[in-house]
Formats: C-alpha cells, structure tokens, sequence
C-alpha cells in the first residue's frame, strides 16, 4: 500500500481549511491534529481554557436574548446561507472530513451532502414550528400550546461524523431560536473550525449576531463544562455509551435537558426469502464501510440456517473484493481504522470471540499501512452463540455471524442486546417484513426492510433505544427537543368557569 508524504496532507489540509475561510494560525497546541491515513500530525490547535468556555456560553447565551424574538422565518436566512456555503464548499469540507477521519471522498462528500439536505429541511421547518389547538372543556375559552426557543444548545460530536451531527443539531437548533456552543471531537478539530468559519460567514452575510455560534476545543474535560454550566439548556451528546453514561446524569441532576445519540449494536435478520444479491450489497455496504465506524455500521447478522452458508460464502467472497488502503486512491473503499487503540480493541474482541468458540471465516488482519497508520480488512465471524463480546459494539469492521431456524428466535436474538439504534431485515415474506417493524418487532429507533442499517436518510427522526439514548435528531418532530413547549388557556368570555367543573364560591 502506497500511503501519501505527511507534508502532502498537510498542505491539502491548509488549503482545503483556507478556501473555507478558517483563520490559519500556528496554534503550538497543546490540541494535535492528526490524520489516520498516516497516523501523523497534520497541525496542532489551541484548546480552550476554562474561561474560553465560559466566555463562549456567555457569549451565545446574551445573543440567544436577541435571537429568541427573530421570527422564526428570518432565522431561516442564516440556515439558508450556509446551505449554500457547504454546497459551494462541499468537496473542501469533505476533503478535511476525509484527512481527519479517513472516510473515502465519496462518503465524506456524502457527509457533506447530509449537512445540505438538513439546511433545506431546516428552512422549511423555519414556518412550520407548529403547536396545536385543542378544543377547551370551558366556554368562551381557547386552549391552545406555543412553542418557544429554549436557549444554549451544547453540542458534544463524535469522530465518525465530524460535520454532519454538527449541521443536524446547529441548523435545526438555529430555526428553533436557540444558540449553540458546539465541543467537536478532539480528533476532527479542522473540520469543526471549517464549519465554523462558514456559518461565521454566513450569519455575517445574513447579519445575523455573530454570537450564534461558538466552537469549543478539547477532550472530555471541555465538554464537562458545558454539561455541568446551567444557562446549557440543551446538552446534545452524541459518542460512545460510556460517554452518555458521564453525561446524563450530570445534566439530570441540574433539571437540565439532554439529548443522548450513542453506540449501536445493529443487526440484520436474513429470512430464508430474501434477495441474497441485494442483501450481500446491503450487508457489505453496512458492515465494511466507514470502516466499521459509523454508529449504525451492522455488526451481527442473524440468517436463518437453510441460507447461512451461502450467504457467509458470498459475503466473504464479496469482502475479498474490497480494496483497503488509502481512501484518497482510487477504487478504495476502506479507509483506515481511527487510531492505533482501535485496531487493539478489534483484536481483543477477535481473540475473545474466538475464545467462545466463534470461526473468523475471513478478514481481521492488518492490511499494510505504517507504524501509526492502522488498516484492517474487514471481519467475518461465525459464532456459535450471542456471547457476552456480540454483545458489546466493538468501533471497527467486525460482522457476526448467528443462525436462526425459527422467526420468534431471530427477533429474541435481535433484541438481546442493551444497544437499540439500526436494524433490518431482508425478506420478500410481508408477514415477516411486517412483524420486524410491529411492537413485538425490532426494539430499535431505526427499522428498515430490505436495506441495510446504516445510510439514513435526514427526513426520518435519527436515534436509538435502550443505551443508545433514547434521543432523536434530524427530520420528523426531532425539532421539538430544541423548544420548550407553553400551553395557553385563553378566557374570552366575561365568566371564570373552573375546570372539571370545580366550584370555588
Ligand atoms: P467518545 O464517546 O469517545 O467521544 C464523543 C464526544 O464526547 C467527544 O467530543 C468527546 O470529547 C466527548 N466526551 C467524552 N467524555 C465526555 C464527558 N465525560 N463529558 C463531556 N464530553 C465527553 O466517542 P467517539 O469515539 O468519538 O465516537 C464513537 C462512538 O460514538 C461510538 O460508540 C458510536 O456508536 C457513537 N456514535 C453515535 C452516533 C449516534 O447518532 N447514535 C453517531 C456517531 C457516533
């Protein structure tokens, strides 16, 4: 495997960040920015301190005072600006997405294209925050709810999606009247002071205020801060379970409101009707990409077992076929797994399921790459039974392998699992098509019949169950989470009736 000079990337990471209008300088850290197509530096960047975070909620919570009586439409404007700064920056930004998260360009341009796709949806949304009017028990009285903004949005970002989570919760948190501060992951930080530069410009170009938006940099500790700072009236985390499992509670127990995206566990049933050409691409799409490091990425198949060893066959013949390199040549469609602690925690999960009796059928090596730079070929492993390591999400490309012979056992096998974020089932049997989806069905946020798990599209509410959170971003009602909700009773007559039928004199 041919890997890029350092410098090279590098120089591509300037150039992409200055045609985005970021504000280069020569940070000294103590914050590394590095790329996992190499393992090496692309450039450092300053952290903030405690009194950048405080002066950066400070900031968004005084404009939030002057953004909260914008009309919603006019809000609008800033998100339609910067839809059309991504689509005019589109292959820039997916560059930087690629450098620092190693996606391959067609995924990272994908990425981009979602943060588009949520501008357009938000813009909508900006003259459709509806609230109801019901009908009052009292006469000459209007019964009705308002929906209001709700103030300072923290958003906590994962490495996997570096821009796209940020667009969901920024643009939709925007429309709604609120601010956001956002923490990026402390790996992609380039890509955040990308997006930043462009809603800067945006909202100078709209004359929108300019503390709308804030960008926080740092590990854990900076994110803390503004779970533990009461004027962040919404803390939106996306990461990792044990991430959420700090954060939740925290937030809980200052009355705060939190919004959890956190790991999955997907799986994909695999009935004995199913289209197997089209399931193979759909299992090789879900499970290979990105690597296996989207949170929707499928890592446990359940097949039933008259299909089982023609599928793991043809899946295996099909992952023989991926190339595995550096995402930026051609024909690659496997980049380099995040970080040297990544490739470990695939081995140890490995070695592990192989310990419980499972058969790695193909894949799990390390596939060239350099001392820091870790690229692995995708895993395929038949296990035995649902053991306690299919259990948890390991972040790396790692498909097992369950059999199944009765239907009522595949969805059991499903739903053992804490995580409840993607599923899906391949099958032309509408019986079995419908019950995945029906209340004793899949027990995730996400259920789709005959596609894969992961792909989502920015129209459907994003998010999971059980410990993947319970929040949902993006399309659908998802704005409700970014409003706080008033329900008015409004007296028009000239008596003071009381409800349920209450006397008071
Ligand atoms: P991570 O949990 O290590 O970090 C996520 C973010 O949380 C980072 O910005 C990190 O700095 C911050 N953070 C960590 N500890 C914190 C604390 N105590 N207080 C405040 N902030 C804290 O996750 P990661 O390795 O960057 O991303 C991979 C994980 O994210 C996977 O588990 C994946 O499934 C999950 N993920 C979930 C979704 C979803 O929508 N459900 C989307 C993308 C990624």
């Amino acid at each position: 495997m041919n890997l890029p000079a350092p410098e090279e990337l590098c120089r591509r990471a300037e150039e992409a960040l200055i045609r985005c209008g970021a504000e280069i300088t020569d940070a000294g850290g103590p914050l590394v920015a590095r790329t996992p197509i190499t393992g090496t530096e692309l450039r450092t960047v300053t952290a903030s301190s405690t009194d950048d975070v405080d002066r950066a909620i400070t900031a968004a919570h005084d404009a939030f005072l002057e953004w909260r009586t914008v009309p919603a439409p006019q809000r609008g404007a800033v998100v339609r600006r910067l839809g059309q700064l991504l689509t005019e920056h589109k292959t820039d930004l997916a560059e930087l997405v690629t450098l620092e998260a190693g996606k391959i360009p067609s995924e990272a341009q994908g990425e981009v294209q979602e943060m588009i796709d949520i501008c357009e949806f938000a813009v909508g949304l900006s003259r459709q925050l509806y609230g109801r009017t019901m009908a009052s028990e009292r006469p000459g009285h209007r019964l009705m709810e308002t929906w209001h903004p709700l103030g300072v949005v923290g958003v906590i970002s994962a490495f996997n999606f570096p821009v796209a989570v940020w667009s969901w919760n920024t643009a939709v948190a925007l429309v709604c009247g609120d601010t956001v501060v956002w923490k990026p992951s402390d790996r992609t930080p380039l890509t955040a002071i990308a997006c930043d530069a462009l809603l800067a410009r945006a909202a100078r170009d709209v004359g929108a205020p300019a503390g709308i938006h804030a960008l926080v940099q740092g590990a854990g500790d900076v994110g803390e801060r503004l779970v533990d700072d009461a004027r962040v009236a919404l803390v939106s985390a996306t990461g990792s379970v044990r991430m959420g499992r700090a954060v939740g509670p925290r937030v809980a127990a200052r009355f705060g409101k939190c919004l959890l995206e956190l790991g999955g566990n997907n799986a994909a049933v695999v009935a004995p009707s199913a289209d197997l050409d089209l399931a193979v691409r759909g299992i090789v799409f879900s499970a290979a990409g990105t690597a296996g490091q989207r949170c929707t990425s499928l890592r446990r198949l359940i097949v039933h077992s008259s299909v089982a060893d023609e599928l793991v066959q043809r899946i295996s013949s099909a992952y023989g076929q991926l190339k595995v390199g550096n995402p930026f040549d051609d024909g690659v469609l496997v980049g380099p797994l995040v970080n040297r602690s990544a490739f470990e925690a695939m081995q140890t999960a490995l070695d592990k399921a192989r310990a419980d009796g499972g058969t790695v059928v193909c894949g799990g090596e390390r596939s060239g790459g350099s001392d820091s730079a870790y690229y692995v070929s995708p895993a395929l492993v038949r296990m035995p039974a649902q053991t306690s390591v299919v259990q948890e999400e390991t972040f790396a490309p790692i498909l097992y392998v369950l059999t199944y012979d009765d239907f009522d056992q595949a969805i059991a096998l499903h739903n053992e699992v804490p995580q409840g974020l993607s599923s899906s089932i391949f099958t032309t049997d509408q019986r079995e098509a419908e019950r995945f989806l029906a209340p004793d069905g899949s027990d995730c946020g996400i259920a789709n019949v005959n596609i894969g798990t992961s792909g989502a599209e920015i129209g459907g509410a994003f998010g999971g169950e059980k410990e993947t959170g319970g929040g949902r971003e993006s399309g659908s009602d998802a704005w409700k989470a970014y409003m706080r909700r008033a329900t008015n009773t409004v007296n028009y007559s000239d008596r003071l009736p009381l409800a349920q039928g209450v006397e008071f004199t």
